[in-house]
């Protein structure tokens, strides 16, 4: 469903993705881990293009764009690439003024036009879902970060994307609220949502991951199966990394 290749992107002369390769099949997860500044979240960013890669491809569902030399893309293909593609932060991002309910159809409404009734329906199956049936009518400084994290989810599903971005999901949660987060996206890869997702949580990742791929400094240095990559790392990088962590 997606893929990239030799994609970089440069903010001036530094350059921060340095020529990414990657593919990632529909229904699979790729969990992407790396020291604070290797690009894993430019990565990310010029997934949905939320950044525009400087060189190299990108193709989502069939629509494929070409950045070599600097080259400007057609308005159209970036918008349908933003169609396609969820994105969920660390801080998550709701509209503080705005009822949980208002804050999922909002999308859908606005964007998507769907008829109020019928984004509230699936708002609030999305809901139940996450395990907040009960919440849809409070604001998002009544809740929890765990439980703001989890709305912020069903908002990003509710637009009914074809690849689902997660950017350190959990990092801005207390330890005890981070499970009920992964909880919910570890159910979501098992019925089949394509997605990538940048963490720190090396046991989630081991379970959840259908790819893993290590990034230092602006390359991607191992990839594999999490057993591979988070188990047996070929590269010393990638064992020095994850000896750090524990
Ligand atoms: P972390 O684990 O801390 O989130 P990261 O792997 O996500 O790090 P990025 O946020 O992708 O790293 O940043 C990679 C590099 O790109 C950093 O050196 C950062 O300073 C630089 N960078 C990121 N965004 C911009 C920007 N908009 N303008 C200039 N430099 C940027
Ligand atoms: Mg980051």
């Amino acid at each position: 469903i997606l893929q990239m290749t030799n994609v970089k992107k440069a903010f001036g002369r530094h350059e921060v993705l340095k020529g990414i390769d990657l593919t990632l099949n529909k229904g699979k997860v790729l969990v992407i881990i790396g020291p604070s500044g290797s690009g894993k979240s430019t990565l990310l960013r010029c997934m949905n293009l939320l950044e525009t890669p400087t060189d190299g491809q990108l193709s989502l569902g069939g629509v494929s764009l070409d950045f070599a030399g600097g080259r400007k893309s057609a308005k159209n293909a970036v918008l349908e690439i933003r169609k396609r593609t969820g994105m969920v932060f660390q801080s998550y991002n709701l509209f503080p003024h705005r009822t949980v309910l208002e804050n999922i159809i909002e999308g859908p409404v606005i964007v998507q036009r769907k008829p109020v009734e019928v984004a509230k329906l699936r708002a609030i199956e999305l809901l139940r879902k996450v395990g907040l049936a009960d919440k849809a009518d409070a604001y998002p400084h009544q809740l929890s970060g765990g439980q703001q994290q989890r709305v912020g989810i069903a908002r990003a599903v509710a637009m009914d994307p074809e690849l689902l971005l997660f950017d350190e999901p959990t990092s801005a949660l207390d330890p005890e609220l981070v499970g009920e987060v992964l909880k919910v996206i570890r159910e979501l890869a098992a019925e089949g949502m394509t997605m990538a997702v940048v963490t720190h949580e090396m046991k989630f990742a081991g379970e959840v991951a259908d790819q893993v791929v290590f990034m230092d400094n602006g390359l991607i240095v191992e990839s594999g199966s999490p057993d591979q990559v988070l188990k047996r790392p070929a590269n010393e990088r990638t064992r020095m990394f994850l000896s750090r962590l524990t």
